[in-house]
């Protein structure tokens, strides 16, 4: 029999009742700017909440988080799944609070929500990470679109830098356009990779190498050194092909082993320069300054989408067009060019 004392029924419920409680902004902040993980992790699923209540709240804890001057690294980080993303998040990420630092771990990967997940989906990823009290691991937002779950990661990044996160990860597989949604929100891109594959240089997407800033040949141990190494100097000779880096920034690749722990502080060495680098000749800022931009672009494009098909007038007029080009009745440009005069009318 278990000698542990039941808690009294009316306390559990006390102890519910006060999780369920609805906290205020200010109760929020206070405690994200004071480093509280699970305050953290409540703005968070605020600001990941469909409910037009919390989008209001949302805003205003996004507000305060921004005015509060941080410094931190925002490092983005792909590859196929079995490359070893998880295992190098995880020995980087224990190099990194051993010196002292605060890690966040973020995800975006559109196929959460059909497949419940295939990264930082279950628990037993990042097992030591997750332990480890200068670490926040948070699993990918769901979303109906790569657009959303783009917003909620973004988002997420103010919270954790305004709870103190001086590094923050962003991992990602590579599906769809998630590869360059995660390169428009982060300072650093990697790229990790396997060796012995044979051919290094096929199978990566085209565009992927052109955003890397620098590429860790992951797995470098045991057998696979030497083919690490071959693979090593086959992708240094590949991003010799592509045009230098507005930045200054000559990409590097690396060999890593992130079950041996072989070449990872090497890597934030790496990363560290690059801060140095484009820190000095001001890019860093400028960058974070134009992917700013972009996300206000970004969102206006989508939220007016949004309103335009929302509206029932116009879903129906879609579709009688929808029929008449068809049935050849009007060329699609001229379908086009009818709704937006409607619109155009309406706006007057
Ligand atoms: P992910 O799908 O990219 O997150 O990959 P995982 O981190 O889950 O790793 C996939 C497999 O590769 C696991 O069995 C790991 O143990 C293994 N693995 C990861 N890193 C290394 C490494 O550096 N060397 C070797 N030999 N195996 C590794």
């Amino acid at each position: 029999m278990s000698n542990k004392r039941k808690t009294p029924d009316h306390t559990v419920s006390k102890i519910k009742e006060l999780r369920r409680k609805e906290m205020s902004v200010s109760e929020l902040t206070k405690g994200i700017f004071a480093g509280d993980k699970t305050l953290l992790a409540k703005g968070i699923t605020l600001l990941e909440s469909s409910n037009p209540i919390h989008f209001e709240k949302a805003n205003e804890v996004i507000q305060k988080c921004l005015s509060k001057p941080t410094k931190s690294v925002r490092i983005g980080i792909t590859g196929v799944p079995g490359v070893g993303k998880s295992s190098f998040i995880e020995v980087f990420g224990k190099t990194l609070t051993n010196q002292g630092k605060k890690v966040a771990v973020l995800a975006v990967d559109p196929t959460s929500t059909l497949s419940k997940g295939s990264i930082l989906g279950d628990k037993t990823r990042m097992e030591r990470l997750s332990k480890d009290p200068h670490a926040f691991i948070r699993p990918t937002p769901s979303g109906d679109s790569l657009g959303g779950v783009a917003r909620k990661t973004r988002e997420s990044i103010i919270l954790c830098e305004a709870a103190g996160f001086d590094v923050i990860l962003v991992e990602t597989v590579g599906v769809g356009q998630s590869e360059t949604v995660v390169h428009s929100m982060v300072d650093f891109f990697l790229l990790l990779k396997l060796s012995g594959a044979g051919d290094e240089l096929q199978g990566i997407k085209r565009g992927i190498m052109e955003m890397a800033d620098a590429i860790a040949i992951n797995k470098a141990d045991g057998h696979n050194i030497e083919k690490a190494k071959l693979a090593e100097r086959e992708f240094t000779r590949a991003l010799h092909l592509y045009p230098p880096k507005e930045n200054g920034w000559t990409p590097k690749v690396l060999r890593c082993s992130a079950m041996e722990n072989i070449g990872i502080l090497e890597i934030w060495e790496l990363i560290e320069g690059f801060s140095k680098h484009t820190t000095k000749n001001g890019h860093f800022e400028q960058h974070r300054k134009i992917q700013n931009k972009n996300w206000f672009l970004q969102t206006l494009d989508e939220q007016l989408k949004h309103l335009f098909y929302q509206r029932k007038n116009y879903k129906t007029k879609i579709e009688s067009l929808l029929t008449e080009i068809e049935a050849n009745k009007i060329s699609p440009y001229f379908a086009a060019k009818t709704l937006l005069m409607d619109i155009h009318q309406e706006l007057k």
